[in-house]
């Protein structure tokens, strides 16, 4: 399969179609790999991915212009993925090194529990395009650091990145099979590896209806599964709030990446008093922003799709025009409601809605209506009331006065329709661990 830059068209690489018979090599291939790997000790883990972290940042500028060209993003964006990823794998590295067992002493020093951890086995990690870097390391990373051994599947729109690591690994001396690819279509790949009896763990980001798919499959045959999906992110602006601040974060967090992220601010909800004080703020800002490159025609025509659909509800649309065939203008739409599609669904392309509620009470009901749940954002200067509102907002994160909402010390996950399971922090290494209970009763 040719892989294209998505700006020029231009080819930059030739990737294999894996069959069900290459993923069958891939799953052997790690099997045979993981009693080795789960017999490191904990230290070594730790060093090996120590070196693997090092080393890529010694080709991270490599590895962001594959970014860049796959996906269309602009370089420094691209640098600023492949960074913050580079820090989730130092931080598993750690992490590694601090996986221990635990004894819950008995009466005698002999007798007790002892609770251990151990790999959950062969993951498979299906990854999606916008952020191809960071989402296959956040899965890598913590799956080594627990012993476990990887076949990573990326999109077909920027498999050349995430190939990229895994030759990084190999040369980072972790053992062969410890790290594997396979590329190739989404649904033959993608079966193949959930329903593979090799397989024990799927770690899936990417559209709730392959999730569904995917879990069709893993789940009569009992394998781990995370699923990291959607989102609707609400900024719920409390009338206190510095305007300043919130447009910055409708602004930052509404058009990154045009739009094509999971974390996203959709809906900007605000009381009567302060929408057109905080309309004018915007439009400030927003009359600077560029268009960008959409990296699928699939999300241009959805895009176009969104935006006719709000003007046809009677709403108004400020932006979001398609120039170049593939560029789009960020788009501001005011006098939506539920039932118009861009409220209602993720739209994965640059689009804020912004919505007058009558009090925080409903900005809160508003944010929880979707069936979403992974991030959303709180603006006020009484953090009491900012943090009393979080409280109440049915989601995964939620990120209170900015933007940056991702850290690799802290767990990252979906409720409700955006996902199970959580990635990151503690509990995104714990979710490649299976623990055993030793009981010593005499
Ligand atoms: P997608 O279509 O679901 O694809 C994701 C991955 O699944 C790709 O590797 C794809 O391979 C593969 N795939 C496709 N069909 C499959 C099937 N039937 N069985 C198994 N695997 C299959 O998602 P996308 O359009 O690339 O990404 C956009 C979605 O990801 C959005 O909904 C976004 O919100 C979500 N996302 C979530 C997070 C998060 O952390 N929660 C982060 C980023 C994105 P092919 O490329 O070969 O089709
Ligand atoms: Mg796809």
């Amino acid at each position: 399969m040719e892989v294209h830059a998505r700006r020029d068209g231009r080819p930059i690489g030739v990737v294999a179609a894996a069959d069900a018979d290459a993923v069958d090599r891939a799953a052997r291939a790690a099997h045979d790999a993981l009693p080795g790997w789960r017999a490191t000790s904990p230290a070594a883990r730790a060093a090996a991915i120590g070196r693997y972290a090092r080393l890529l940042e010694q080709f991270s500028d490599l590895i962001a212009e594959r970014v860049a060209d796959e996906v269309g993003k602009p370089l420094p964006e691209a640098h600023a993925e492949v960074a913050r990823a580079i820090d989730v794998v130092h931080h598993f590295a750690g992490e590694a090194a601090r996986l221990w067992s635990a004894h819950l002493p008995a009466e005698s020093l002999v007798t007790g529990s002892t609770v251990r951890p151990d790999p959950v086995g062969v993951v498979a990690a299906i990854t999606p395009w916008n952020f191809p870097v960071a989402l296959v390391l956040w899965k890598l990373a913590p799956a080594l650091a627990a012993g476990c051994t990887v076949i990573v599947k990326p999109a077909q729109e920027a498999p050349l990145a995430a190939w990229t690591l895994v030759d990084i690994a190999q040369q980072a001396g972790l053992p062969p099979g410890v790290v594997n690819i396979v590329t190739g279509d989404g649904p033959t790949v993608g079966e193949a590896l959930s329903t593979h009896p090799l397989v024990a763990k799927v770690a899936f980001t990417g559209s709730r209806r392959v999730a569904e798919q995917i879990a069709g499959w893993a789940a009569p045959r009992l394998k781990h599964l995370s699923l990291e999906l959607g989102g609707h992110g609400a900024l719920v602006v409390l009338p206190d709030a510095d305007l300043d601040v919130a447009v910055d974060v409708a602004i930052s967090q509404g058009y990154v990446n045009t739009g094509q992220a999971c974390y996203a601010v959709n809906r900007v909800l605000l009381t009567p008093d302060v929408v057109e004080p905080f309309l004018e703020r915007f439009r400030v800002r927003f009359a600077e922003l560029k268009p960008g490159v959409m990296t699928t025609d699939r999300g241009l025509a959805r895009h176009v799709m969104l935006l006719d659909e709000a003007r046809n509800a009677g709403a108004l649309v400020d932006g979001g025009e398609v120039t170049d065939g593939r560029w789009v203008h960020p788009a501001l739409v005011t006098g939506a409601g539920p039932g118009v599609r861009l409220v209602d669904e993720e739209p994965f392309t640059p689009i804020v809605a912004v919505m007058a509620v009558p009090d925080v009470d409903a900005a809160v009901a508003e944010a929880n209506r979707p069936d979403y749940g992974l991030v959303n954002y709180v603006c006020g200067e009484d953090l009491r009331a900012c943090l009393e509102t979080a409280g109440r907002l049915q989601s995964g994160t939620v990120a209170i006065n900015g933007w940056r909402v991702v850290v690799p010390h802290a767990p990252y996950g979906g409720w409700r329709g955006s996902g199970l399971g959580t990635e990151l922090g503690r509990p995104g290494l714990e979710a490649f661990c299976r623990w055993q209970h030793l009981r010593v009763l005499r």
